[in-house]
């Protein structure tokens, strides 16, 4: 059984935890990041993501988007291949033929995050799913709406064999494991390992303090990069730059506890730079590459 020993999330332990090298400089070698997010009501989602899944290293970016959106997005993010997803009522993606043109592009990503900014309910769970149970062999992001009920799914997670991180705030965790939010403020490290244990996912269990638990044994605790981090988007940021350290084939265990850093020490240094509320989940990419070359 799991160990209680709890590691810190510092610089110093992750510079035992090197990332991947820079690939002998090609894109190829990085990977490209497969970003699902977004939404009609928050499109931004996606290019906060995606933004950050490049500043995190990943060679290539994919962007999905409604097809009415994808302009837009596109022009954004300049850097990003757009994928246009198909529409019907309301401009809201039609999610059953959006399935059918992400399936082939997760086989051909190197890592595919799903969820950011998506909308809650039936459409996304069903999307989540059939991704899930595709062929793909890419270790998943899956944050926000994705992680709802997702312990009734769990067969789908375990199958993918420790290539799944997820990313709950509280509400999130007690839409995942069917209990009170209540309970999982409560004890937060015991909801991580549950969830854990039921999905065979590596679990990074967002707060003002973070948990991670690898279903593998390890368990990892971060102290927090401040209040301001408290902000719409800076949750995408965070599920962006896993999914982009993914892509550079670090391990999803790694890719969660360095990813965890590098976005709260973003949120620090912003809040040295900038005042400690008030900053943006946009401006949180810009500060990845240079905490990753002083942490190496
Ligand atoms: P989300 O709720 O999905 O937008 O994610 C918010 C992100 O900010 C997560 O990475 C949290 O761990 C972090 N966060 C939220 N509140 C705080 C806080 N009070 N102090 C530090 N980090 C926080
Ligand atoms: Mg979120």
């Amino acid at each position: 059984t799991r160990g209680t020993i709890v590691r810190e999330i510092t610089a110093e332990t992750l510079r035992g935890l090197p990332l991947p090298d820079s690939g002998g400089g090609s894109k190829e070698a990085r990977g490209s990041a497969l970003v699902i997010a977004g939404s009609v009501e928050v499109p931004g989602a996606a290019i906060l993501a995606g933004t950050a899944a490049l500043r995190a290293g990943a060679g290539k970016l994919q962007m999905s988007i409604a097809a009415g959106t994808a302009p837009h997005a596109g022009l954004a993010v300049p850097e990003a291949l757009v994928v246009r997803l198909p529409e019907g009522e309301g401009g809201h993606v039609d999610h059953g033929q959006a399935a059918e043109v992400l399936l082939p592009r997760t086989e051909r990503a190197a890592a595919v995050l799903i969820g950011a900014g998506m909308s809650s309910g039936e459409p996304t769970r069903a999307l989540t799913a059939a991704l899930l149970e595709g062929p793909s062999e890419a270790p998943f992001v899956l944050d926000a709406a994705s992680i709802d009920g997702l312990c009734e799914k769990a067969q789908a997670v375990r199958a993918r064999a420790g290539r799944v991180v997820i990313t709950p705030h509280a509400g999130e965790m007690a839409r995942c494991l069917g209990c009170e939010r209540d309970a999982v403020e409560a004890d937060p490290l015991a909801a991580a390992r549950k969830a854990a244990d039921m999905l065979g996912a590596v679990v990074v269990m967002k707060g003002a303090e973070t948990w991670i638990v690898d279903p593998a044994g390890g368990t990892w605790h971060y102290a927090g990069g401040g209040a301001g981090l408290a902000t719409s988007g800076s949750g995408d940021v965070l599920a962006g730059i896993i999914v982009g350290l993914l892509a550079r084939g670090t391990t999803p265990a790694e890719a969660a506890a360095w990813g965890v850093f590098l976005h709260g020490e973003a949120g620090r240094r912003l809040a040295r730079s900038c005042g400690p509320i008030g900053f943006l989940a946009r401006e949180l990419p810009g500060e990845v590459p240079g905490l990753m070359r002083d942490v190496a």
